[in-house]
């Protein structure tokens, strides 16, 4: 039995409430830097935003090093969460 060679890819979350700084961090797997603030896109492709109250609330993006998958989460305040209410 042969399986395909597929290639698995990881995919981490990241919370940027535990980021200190601009928000910039390492890719997990990689180490390259990804900049929420780098438009350029060589270091990374967005895939996917979440929108919430108009706010960004989730975004997936893919690092173009090593292809891991990344979500990033934590842009809305805890206090803006009303999940405890
Ligand atoms: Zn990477």
């Amino acid at each position: 039995m042969r399986k395909p060679a597929v290639k698995k890819v990881g995919t981490y979350t990241i919370d940027l409430t535990k980021i200190d700084g601009d928000g910039a961090f390492p890719c997990p797997k990689c180490g390259a830097m990804i900049s929420p603030d780098d438009e350029t896109e060589e270091v990374y492709t967005i895939l996917k935003t979440k929108v919430k109250n108009d706010e960004l609330a989730e975004l997936t993006l893919t690092c173009n090093k090593c292809r891991s998958k990344i979500k990033l989460k934590g842009f809305l305040s805890p206090s803006e969460d009303t999940k405890y209410k």
